[in-house]
């Protein structure tokens, strides 16, 4: 019992006054007790005194209270009774001498055992500030006898009451308290320690816990484990940090893995003391002491370094390591770390692996001058037509004959197909760059594809004085493509083949079947293709044969193709083998299963209209299109107005009440899909519509077909086709039909050589 917590003797007055009142109540008592007893114990009473006070008071106290007892005894008990000194006899005197040093070393004994259990008392307290302080409880286990025990704060701690080291265990999940039990019987048969860090849900909140169970066997006399002590520490904080620190490590590793880089810290020597996400074939550890970069083969770095470290300033530069025939560029940036003004002992530093940013780069490099080189021989390409075009308009205005008339008005035919077909290559190209391609797939038997793409080339083989043999099987090959597209892609590589082939050379276009796939090869007997370039050339841009006296090209036409083929679920591939010894290009595309009827693709009869009464009106804000093009539709039998404007239109319909309205779409007052509008809510005229813009995606379509368009056209139109649609139309609605088939749209193909339209039955 801890006395002195009662008393409250922590002040020495307090003691002194307890001191006084216990000897006046013991020697109270020996004035009661020594009438009984025939006076012969007077000491007695004083015993216990002493060591009451030795106890509680210390032991100055104490001898106080024993030199007191003493001069009690000698003036109360001792006769002649009432002197301060009657010792008359050598007992007297013995039993006095006897009572004080009996009394001494009790007051001693007293005093220190009070000192003892101050001092337990002290220890107690700091081992209770201590545990709480560390957050955590002892735990003591007896092995053979005795109970459990736990001290410390631990309802406090961790909210739990363990009171057995199963009830312990059972806080643990299954698997921790195995570890446990197996940790806790390999210490007992080794004498030795354990330790396990786990989790636990708190009983009264739930909230998780980690704890470290430590534990220790004591070994007994006979050398049998006795005793297990131990604690049990609350480590969340730390276990959230380790976690904390992991995830960062993670996603450290992880930046540097995925950024391709090495970390690292030398000392002042340019060694390595640290590194992290070393290359492939190397570790940490063993590079630990290396010089810094001389893994790589790199002499130089280590003077780059100490020189950063000898300025203390950060440094950057590159590297280029050619090893097993393979480059590779490394950029290195490096920190030295300055100690207290001093100079750099030590450097910091991250290693990238560059290489394919490097080789990114000069890719970027080498796509834009082919870039600039595709603009300048654009702008040479689309200048060239324009010479022979003026001249052809001078010679018309001063022609006399009807021949030298006809002649100039081919030249104006030629160039400007060629200039629309730049104008088409340069679309697709953008639509390629955007992945806005947009395929109008049906079944279509592949020899006719084959057959149109042919003849269109023929006059420029004529032209070159080329030899084209075309092979094909007898039955229908039945493919689900879009044949406009397809049939752009063998243009393109009969355009090429006669390209890049000598004069009077020979092309030869093949059409078979092979397991499933149709396959269409196109080979000349040309400049052929170097194999290191053969990829190159469906790069967008690629003209190889730029430098050289090959006819010039933009470079588009392979990159659009392939995307073509790609979008169709086929191939192109080339095949030459080498420089002079012409290429062979071949593309395929799956057979369709049971292959259907094929595409009705007979043209359509081109019917001249024979009366007059046909009206047409054209409504475009540019005027010279509008009067060329009347004059034109005059010229084949049309009555013919014009409007250059959309109320100009509005009024023109009403006038003079059209049968066929070619209506331009950007107009400057109404646009015209509402004069379109206008005109069908008006109610009075009935005219087909006809739009004929410059605006060709499939959403301009989608606009004309709602606003009761009737034909979209896109600009330039080719006139035979339009003059075709126009006496279709102006023909009936069953004529109408018979141009919906004949001139199948190509949507998504805004201008094609001849021009592209989309009827709506
Ligand atoms: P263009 O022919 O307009 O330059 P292409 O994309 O069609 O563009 O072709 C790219 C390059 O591929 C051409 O510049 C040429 O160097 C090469 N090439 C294409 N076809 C052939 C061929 N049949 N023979 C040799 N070289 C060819």
């Amino acid at each position: 019992m801890n006395w002195e917590a009662y008393v409250g003797f922590d002040r020495a007055w307090a003691r002194w006054v307890f001191a006084v009142a216990v000897f006046g109540a013991a020697t109270w008592l020996n004035v009661h007790l020594q009438p009984l007893l025939d006076g012969r114990a007077p000491l007695l009473p004083y015993f216990p005194a002493v060591v009451l006070v030795g106890l509680l008071c210390g032991f100055a106290p104490a001898l106080a209270l024993l030199i007191a007892s003493c001069a009690a005894i000698l003036f109360f008990w001792i006769a002649p009774v009432g002197e301060l000194y009657p010792i008359n006899s050598y007992a007297d005197l013995l039993l006095i001498a006897l009572f004080f040093a009996a009394g001494f070393a009790v007051a001693v004994v007293a005093a220190t055992a009070s000192r003892l259990m101050r001092m337990d008392r002290m220890g107690r307290q700091r081992m209770a500030l201590a545990l709480t302080a560390g957050r955590m409880v002892f735990w003591e286990l007896p092995l053979e006898k005795g109970k459990f025990k736990v001290t410390g704060d631990l309802a406090g701690l961790f909210g739990q009451s363990w009171s057995s080291f199963d009830e312990l265990l059972e806080s643990f999940s299954e698997a921790d308290r195995e570890l446990l039990q197996a940790g806790l019987a390999r210490a007992v048969a080794q004498y030795g320690r354990f330790t396990h860090a786990a989790a636990f849900a708190q009983s009264h909140n739930g909230e998780v816990l980690w704890v470290q169970v430590d534990g220790e066997v004591r070994k007994g006399a006979n050398d049998r484990a006795l005793h297990v002590y131990g604690v049990v520490v609350d480590v969340t904080l730390q276990q959230r940090a380790l976690r904390a620190s992991q995830a960062a490590e993670e996603r450290f590793q992880l930046a540097l893995q995925s950024g391709k880089v090495m970390a690292w810290e030398c000392d002042g020597e340019g060694k390595y003391t640290w590194t992290v996400n070393v290359p492939e074939g190397l570790s940490a550890a063993s590079l630990v002491g290396v010089e810094v970069g001389s893994m790589m083969g790199s002499p130089n770095v280590i003077g780059e370094v100490l020189c950063a470290m000898r300025s203390g300033r950060a440094g950057r530069f590159t590297q280029r390591i050619s090893r097993d025939g393979q480059v590779s560029e490394f950029l290195t940036t490096i920190q030295p770390v300055v100690d207290a003004g001093g100079p750099a002992t030590r450097a910091l530093g991250a290693t990238v692996d560059v290489t394919e940013l490097a080789a990114a780069q000069a890719q970027l490099q080498v796509e834009s001058q082919r870039k600039d080189a595709f603009l300048a021989t654009l702008a040479h390409e689309l200048r060239n037509p324009m010479a022979p075009i003026r001249y052809a308009v001078a010679n018309l205005l001063a022609a006399k004959s009807e021949d030298a008339k006809q002649r100039a008005a081919d030249v104006i035919d030629r160039q400007s197909a060629h200039m629309s077909r730049l104008l088409d290559d340069l679309l697709d190209m953008s639509r390629i760059t955007r992945n806005a391609v947009e395929l109008q797939c049906e079944e279509v038997d592949l020899r006719s594809v084959v057959k149109q793409a042919v003849e269109a080339v023929e006059p420029l083989y004529a032209e070159r004085r080329h030899r084209l043999s075309l092979s094909m099987p007898p039955t229908v090959v039945m493919v689900n493509c879009d044949p406009t597209r397809l049939q752009q892609v063998l243009g393109n590589l009969l355009d090429n083949a006669a390209k890049y082939s000598p004069v009077a050379g020979e092309v030869a276009v093949q059409l078979a079947v092979d397991s499933g796939q149709a396959k269409i090869t196109v080979v000349d007997h040309g400049i052929g293709i170097n194999a290191d370039q053969q990829g190159q050339v469906f790069e967008l841009f690629s003209r190889l044969n730029s430098s050289n006296s090959a006819p010039v090209g933009l470079g588009i036409g392979l990159a659009v193709s392939l995307q073509m083929m790609r979008l169709h679920g086929g191939t192109l591939t080339v095949d030459s083998a080498g420089l002079g010894t012409g290429s062979r290009f071949a593309i395929s595309l799956p057979v369709s299963a049971g292959g259907k009827r094929p595409v009705d693709q007979t043209p359509a009869r081109s019917s001249r209209i024979g009366d007059s009464q046909r009206r047409v009106l054209v409504v475009d804000d540019n005027r010279d299109g509008a009067d060329s093009l009347s004059m034109l539709l005059m010229a084949e039998g049309f009555e013919v107005a014009t409007a250059n404007s959309g109320q100009e239109a509005l009024e023109q319909v009403e006038s003079f009440r059209p049968q066929v309205v070619l209506l331009d779409i950007g107009l400057p007052d109404i646009s015209g899909v509402e004069v379109a509008q206008r005109i069908h809510a008006s109610g009075t005229v009935h005219p087909s519509l006809i739009a004929v813009t410059g605006w060709g995606q499939q959403r301009d379509r989608d606009m004309t077909a709602e606003a009761g368009f009737d034909a979209h056209l896109i600009k330039p139109v080719n006139f035979h086709d339009l003059h075709r649609l126009i006496v279709d139309i102006a023909g009936g609605p069953t004529q109408l039909e018979k141009a919906a088939r004949v001139s199948k749209p190509a949507p998504g193909r805004d201008s094609v050589g001849t021009s592209a339209s989309v009827l709506r039955p």
